[in-house]
């Protein structure tokens, strides 16, 4: 009955303790997750389900024109596993074009990625599915087809990128009825994808990766000036990655290796400060938000230097987040000083994380992708896929100049993965996953997945406080950090106080999602920015 009300509530956010639970940035993706754990799935089948109706819902953010990377923590195995689906550059991608970005509107097919996203969901499927694939994908299907109401952030988003996104005759017939965005409520239907996802259901990713649907993904990035080939499609392959692990004051902290950035900011800023000193800072001190700052200032600068595809750079993460490398960095940061990190260009705004979790103890922290509002805007021709513009992430030779570099470890190579932000994380004590999050909001991932895991860690709050309040950026241009609006007066003199350059932003576009494990209970919470949901049984 529990499930029932909240999930008749909008924007629910579950506070009750239970045995599973689910937290997505759509509510239907919520519901089916919980639908699938009830119906005998386990946190991996409702991970899946919530991926793909998440990116029926909310094609701004996520979809299977993408990919993402997850952290399963398999309850039986006690063991953590990162599998990175990220998308990928063609073979014959033009690496020269790369540096004149923005690219033309019909050339945006050069940001276009091998989508990873229906490859890695079934890899996920095909090692810890209980149910059926075609049960986990059937949800999506059916919701493409018979509908779906268009949410808030959506409306939000058709509304303010309604003079790009209505120039795509894909976009335009969809979401942009008689010429006029969709407003919030109103019920809108992909039935092209509907399709793809039956055939998905049905076949597998050989549906996607081969035959008619790829062929459409091939002619539509081709045709808007992308490289990638049928070739590139077929070969496209997810990976087993290491999780990058750190353990903290009794936890054991996994999360996201290289090719993303993020996991490497968690465990460095946790290898600079215990627990008990930042208790003494305060959670709400202007010295609590600048060293965490100046930490994660220095993270970037890491990243900008280091961090590539670890399958094309060369660089030892190892010895990156190392004690010994933390504990040199720790001298150089002081409560009344602030390094200035050199500004450059790197912003991004999509995203959809979820999380899931079964009574059998599994957890899934998945974030999931098509890059920046609806990724490349460019709809395939029959299939009705959103594809990305992951591609985008690749660093400019500009961006690296300001670190007297010449060359970036990001740079675009054929076949390579573009550096991420996502930190799909998972915390382990004592054998038992007891808290999985992650966050949306390009650069701004790491950082909010960052606070929030000391704020649950230190702190001890429950997701529903952590994903409340408040939270600061590092931005890369402009300020040297950035408070969201509403935060007192004092702390910005105290931050100024301390060589902090400040500016307010609002907070809209970026999410936290988070189940926490309480007296061997769950709890979650979906964040408000976004209009998130979780819900408990
Ligand atoms: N492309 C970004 C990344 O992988 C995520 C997209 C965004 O949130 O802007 O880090």
């Amino acid at each position: 009955m529990v499930a029932v009300l909240l999930l008749g509530a909008p924007d629910i956010q579950a506070q009750r303790a239970g045995q599973r639970a689910a937290a997505s940035e759509s509510k239907l993706a919520t519901r089916e997750a919980m639908r699938q754990l009830r119906s005998g799935g386990n946190a991996m089948d409702a991970a899946v389900t919530a991926a793909l109706v998440g990116g029926v819902t909310s094609p701004t953010s996520s979809g299977i024109g993408g990919g993402g990377f997850a952290v399963v923590w398999d309850a039986a195995k006690k063991q953590a596993v990162v599998l990175d689906f990220r998308e990928t550059a063609p073979k014959a991608i033009d690496t020269a074009a790369f540096e004149k970005r923005p690219f033309a509107w019909d050339q945006r097919g050069k940001y276009v990625g091998v989508p990873g996203e229906v490859a890695g969901l079934y890899a996920i499927h095909k090692r810890w599915g209980k149910r059926k694939w075609k049960d986990v994908v059937a949800p999506a299907a059916r919701i493409a087809t018979t509908g779906y109401k268009v949410g808030r952030h959506l409306g939000k988003a058709l509304k303010a990128y309604q003079n790009k996104l209505a120039q795509d005759a894909g976009l335009a017939r969809i979401f942009y009825p008689r010429g006029r965005p969709a407003p919030y409520g109103a019920l809108l239907k992909n039935e092209a994808l509907g399709k793809t996802l039956e055939a998905i259901a049905a076949r597998g990713p050989k549906a996607f990766y081969e035959g008619d649907i790829a062929k459409d993904i091939v002619a539509t990035t081709r045709g808007a000036g992308g490289a990638l080939t049928l070739a590139d499609l077929k070969a496209y392959q997810v990976k087993e990655r290491k999780p990058l692990h750190k353990k903290w004051e009794g936890y054991d902290v996994h999360t996201m290796p290289a090719p993303s950035a993020g996991g490497m900011m968690l465990v460095q800023t946790l290898s600079l400060y215990k627990k008990a000193y930042l208790e003494k800072l305060g959670r709400k001190s202007g010295a609590y938000y600048h060293m965490l700052a100046e930490s994660m200032r220095a993270s970037v600068a890491d990243r900008m230097r280091y961090v590539g595809d670890p399958d094309f750079a060369k660089f030892d993460m190892k010895k990156l987040t190392g004690d010994k490398r933390m504990a040199v960095r720790r001298q150089s940061l002081a409560l009344d000083r602030t390094h200035g990190m050199p500004r450059f260009g790197l912003e991004e705004h999509g995203t959809h994380h979820l999380v899931t979790s079964d009574s059998s103890g599994n957890m899934v922290s998945l974030t999931t992708t098509v890059n920046r509002v609806f990724g490349a805007k460019l709809t395939t021709a029959t299939s009705g896929i959103v594809l990305n513009d992951e591609l985008d992430d690749f660093t400019p030779v500009a961006a690296v100049t300001p670190f007297g570099m010449t060359k970036s470890p990001n740079r675009p190579r054929p076949g390579a993965r573009p550096v991420s932000s996502m930190t799909p994380t998972i915390v382990v004590q004592d054998g038992k996953a007891v808290l999985a999050l992650g966050g949306s909001g390009g650069m701004t991932i790491a950082t909010n997945v960052t606070q929030a895991t000391l704020l649950r860690l230190a702190f001890g709050l429950s997701p529903r406080k952590v994903t409340a309040s408040p939270r600061f950026a590092i931005p890369t241009r402009g300020a040297y950090l950035s408070l969201q609006k509403g935060e007192p007066e004092a702390l910005r003199k105290d931050l100024t106080s301390r060589g902090e350059i400040v500016n307010v932003q609002t907070f809209d576009t970026h999410a936290i999602q988070m189940i926490a494990v309480e007296k061997g209970r769950k709890q979650a919470a979906g964040d408000a920015r976004k209009h998130a949901s979780a819900s408990v049984e």
